[in-house]
C-alpha cells in the first residue's frame, strides 16, 4: 500500500467534482421522495381496479460457501515464509510460482502478464501480473485485486528498526492474496455463475515516499489497466489492502467514493447485514493512490479499495515497519473480508445484491 496521499492538485479536483456530486444526489433524493410520494397516491386509486393476477416469482435461493479463515491465515503465512517478496529478487519469485500454481489447483485459468518498469530509483523492475478467471467466457465479470510484492525498504517514521531493510508485508501484500486465494479456492468448488477475475498485481510498494510522484507506485496496476486481456472488462472491481490487522477499519475512501459509489455502498450495506458492521465503517478517509486510482483512472473499471485505515488520514502503526509480520494478522478481521467479498460474488450473480 502507498504511502501517499494525492498531490494537491488532484485534491483539489476531486474536493471539486464532489462537492458537484454531493449536490446532484441531494437533488435525486428530492425527486426520488416526489417519485414515492406519486407513486403511493397512485397506488391507493388502483385498490378500486379489478384485482390483477399476481403471479409469485420465486426467489433464487443464493447458497454462499463459507469462507474458511485459517486457510486465509495459511496462505498469508506461507507467503510470508518465502521471505519479503521484493521486486527482482528470489523470494519474489518463488512466492510467484507459489500462487500461480495455487490458482491452478483451485481450477482457475491462468496467465501472467510480464513487464518490466522503471522504479524512482531508476531500476528496472522485472514484474509479473496474475490473472487468474473463473468462467472466462461469461460476458458480466467482477475484478477482484490484491497485490502481491512487499516494499522494499521499511521507511515509515514509526519504524523502530532499521529503514533500510524490506518489511515483511503480512499485511501490506500478503493479507489481501490470502483472502483472494481462499475465495479462489471456493470459485473452483462452487462455479459463481458469474465472471471473476482474480488479478494479482505486482510492483505497487516500490514508490517513492514523501514526493509528489503517484506514478511511482502502482506499476503492476498502471501496465494491467493499460493493457487489459481480451474478452469482456469486468463491469467494476474490488482491491483488497491491509486486510488483516486486529479490529481493521475500513472507512470510506475517497477514490473509491469519488469513481465507484454504488458499488462501494451496497458492499458496505451487505456487510453490515451480515453483522460485520463494525470492519465497514461510514466514517470517511482521504484519497490514497493505491492500485485502484490507476485502474478506475486508466482502464474505468470503477473500482473500490477495502483497506484498513483506522483514520481519516493515517494508517495501521505497522505500517511499512518492520513490525508488519504474523503478529499483526487476526482471522476474525480475514473472516469478515473474505465473506463479505464472498456473498458478494455469488450475490451478484443471483441479482440479489442491492
Ligand atoms: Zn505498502
Amino acid at each position: 500500500m502507498p504511502n501517499k496521499l494525492l498531490n494537491p492538485a488532484s485534491s483539489t479536483i476531486l474536493a471539486n467534482n464532489m462537492t458537484r456530486l454531493k449536490i446532484t444526489r441531494r437533488l435525486g433524493s428530492c425527486c426520488l421522495l416526489l417519485w414515492l410520494l406519486v407513486a403511493a397516491c397512485g397506488s391507493e386509486e388502483t385498490t378500486t381496479q379489478p384485482a390483477a393476477t399476481v403471479t409469485e416469482v420465486p426467489k433464487k435461493v443464493v447458497k454462499i460457501p463459507v469462507f474458511n479463515r485459517d486457510s486465509a491465515y495459511q496462505y498469508i503465512a506461507k507467503q510470508v515464509s518465502f521471505g519479503p517478496r521484493v521486486m527482482n529478487t528470489e523470494a519474489h519469485e518463488r512466492n510467484l510460482e507459489w500462487m500461480v500454481r495455487k490458482l491452478e489447483a483451485f481450477g482457475a485459468e491462468v496467465s501472467r502478464q510480464e513487464f518490466v518498469a522503471r522504479a524512482y530509483t531508476g531500476e528496472d523492475l522485472r514484474g509479473t501480473n496474475v490473472i487468474a478467471r473463473y468462467e472466462p467466457n461469461a460476458t458480466d465479470r467482477i475484478l477482484l485485486c490484491a497485490h502481491w510484492d512487499s516494499r522494499h525498504i521499511a521507511d515509515s517514521e514509526k519504524n523502530t528498526g532499521r529503514t533500510d531493510v524490506a518489511v515483511d508485508g503480512a499485511d501490506d501484500g500478503a493479507s489481501g492474496v490470502g483472502v483472494l486465494l481462499e475465495i479462489a479456492r471456493h470459485l473452483g468448488e462452487v462455479p459463481p455463475g458469474i465472471g471473476v477475475d482474480i488479478v494479482m498485481l505486482d510492483a505497487e510498494d516500490y514508490g517513492e515516499s514523501g514526493a509528489d510522484n503517484p506514478e511511482s507506485w502502482g506499476l503492476g496496476a498502471q501496465y494491467y489497466s493499460r493493457n487489459l486481456p481480451g474478452g469482456v472488462k469486468p463491469r467494476y472491481g474490488i482491491l483488497l489492502d491491509m486486510v488483516g490487522a486486529k479490529n481493521a477499519r475500513f472507512t470510506v475512501e475517497e477514490v473509491s467514493e469519488y469513481f465507484a459509489p454504488e458499488i462501494r455502498q451496497k458492499i458496505w450495506r451487505l456487510a453490515k447485514r451480515m453483522g460485520y458492521g463494525n470492519y465497514f465503517v461510514e466514517d470517511e478517509s482521504r484519497a490514497v493512490t493505491d492500485d485502484h486510482f490507476f485502474i478506475n483512472r486508466i482502464a474505468q473499471i470503477p473500482t473500490i479499495d477495502i483497506i484498513n485505515r483506522p483514520t481519516a488520514t493515517t494508517f495501521v502503526d505497522h505500517w511499512h515497519t518492520d513490525r508488519d509480520n504474523m503478529d499483526n494478522i487476526d482471522k476474525r478481521t480475514l473472516r469478515a473480508v473474505g465473506q463479505v467479498v464472498l456473498a458478494t460474488v455469488y450475490r451478484e450473480a443471483a441479482g440479489s445484491l442491492r
